[in-house]
């Protein structure tokens, strides 16, 4: 999809903050740092909509990012930033549980990973924890330009064996500098709408 039109429509807490224009929702998720906010403003085309900041773990609010009129971006904030409290940890995780279990709009989740390094314990308790609730997920291994070509296939089957991908859900190569994957993981999430 080339993108038009995106709007930054608000950022929620708890669902009578959700936007109810009833347009698909795609969650996209990950780690701190993994290059979440990058995806997002690569696959929008624009600079800097998603914030990408230096400081992992800041953004505490799911962020609707309105598309052509026809779907939603819902960026939700960064998993495995050490330096949180355990409360908010705690507030996190109600939050995120919430939209995820109970938002009827949500066609699937992006589950954003480093393509360079077996996904962490977080990537993979949340990808079971998607599964758990028959939740779709289309993964993404990012940062695939700091791997060269002839290992792409080696480091994609570690990502797919360690997460325990299941059958019907997508792994898409991805780069964010170099705009690799990026009608392939348009292409997966039209095909969900
Ligand atoms: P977030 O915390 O998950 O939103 O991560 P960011 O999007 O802020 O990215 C974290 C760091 O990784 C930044 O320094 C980005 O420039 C870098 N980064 C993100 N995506 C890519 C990519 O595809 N390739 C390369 N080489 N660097 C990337």
């Amino acid at each position: 999809m080339k993108v038009n039109q995106v709007e930054m429509i608000m950022s929620a807490v708890k669902p009578e903050q959700y936007p109810d224009d009833g347009f698909p929702e795609f969650a996209l998720a990950g780690r701190s740092n993994v290059g979440k906010s990058s995806f997002i403003n690569k696959m929008i085309g624009r600079k800097s909509l998603a914030r990408t900041s230096s400081k992992p773990g800041k953004t505490q609010t799911l962020n609707f990012y309105k598309i052509e009129e026809k779907l939603f971006f819902v960026d939700v904030p960064g998993y495995g930033y050490a330096k949180v409290s355990k409360s908010e940890r705690e507030a996190w995780g109600k939050m995120i549980e919430r939209y995820l279990t109970g938002r009827e709009q949500l066609r699937a989740v992006v589950l954003i990973v480093d393509l360079r390094h077996p996904p962490s314990v977080d990537d993979c308790v949340m990808y079971d924890f998607l599964g758990h609730y028959d939740i779709p997920t289309i993964v993404i291994a990012t940062k695939a330009d700091k791997i060269p070509r002839g290992k792409w296939e080696k480091h994609k089957k570690i990502v797919k064996n360690e997460l325990n991908m299941r059958a019907g859900d997508p792994i898409v190569l991805f780069s964010s500098e170099k705009g690799i994957g990026m009608d392939e993981a348009w292409r997966e999430i039209e095909n969900r709408m």
